[in-house]
């Protein structure tokens, strides 16, 4: 058994942001590459650890991380700078854009989602059968909105609850397509050294 260098590279945002972006990649990566403990890839890095570290260049970035980081604990996160077009969010109404994309992010992960769980934990019955896969787990231990089976992000939801979300993600679909469209007008502007900060996450994976 040994282990494999994963590194990905991430926006400019504030550490918890960016420990919640992570979370939500790494179930992504367990639903598509598999959760077992010698999966090889960041979604089973146990946690994220936010370092100060700022480095120059990605390369500078990478060693860091290869140095630094144990295979057994959690990723590392440091920035390092990207030089190019300018990123999103450039612009006053870029920021606009995004505070609105982020609220409604939040609303959904942060509240609903909450709100979810906690009346998932205070049912009556002692088990919750996942919607998705039909596993049946003791509520005292529901403590995210993902199944801890087969990870579904659904597993919770009411037909009533599903529709809610489903709405509140059209509409963040909806504006994270500006933001696409932004982030493409971005990267073909002219202003080519521009020079921003983002995260790198890496870490040794056990395969
Ligand atoms: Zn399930």
């Amino acid at each position: 058994m040994g282990a494999t260098f994963q590194a990905r590279s991430f926006d400019l945002m504030d550490a918890t942001e960016l420990a919640r972006e992570f979370k939500v990649f790494q179930h992504g990566e367990c639903e598509q590459y598999g959760n077992d403990a010698y999966a090889g890839h960041l979604g089973i890095k146990d946690g994220l650890s936010v370092t100060a570290e700022k480095f120059e260049s990605y390369g500078q970035a990478e060693s860091w991380i290869e140095e630094n980081n144990d295979k057994w604990g959690p990723a590392h996160a440091v920035k390092f700078i990207h030089q190019g077009p300018p990123e999103f969010p450039h612009t006053k109404a870029d920021d606009e854009l995004n505070r609105r994309y982020k609220a409604l992010k939040h609303q959904i992960h942060e509240g609903f989602e909450q709100e979810v769980i906690s009346r998932a934990r205070k049912m009556k019955s002692k088990l919750y059968t996942c919607r998705k896969c039909g596993s049946k787990i003791a509520t005292k231990f529901i403590k995210e909105i993902y199944c801890p089976v087969c990870s579904s992000g659904e597993f919770l939801y009411t037909p009533t609850d599903a529709k809610r979300v489903k709405a509140w993600l059209n509409k963040m679909e909806t504006l994270r397509v500006r933001i696409e469209k932004r982030k493409v007008a971005l990267k073909n502007s002219d202003k080519k050294n521009h020079r921003t900060y983002r995260w790198l996450i890496g870490g040794w994976c056990a395969s």
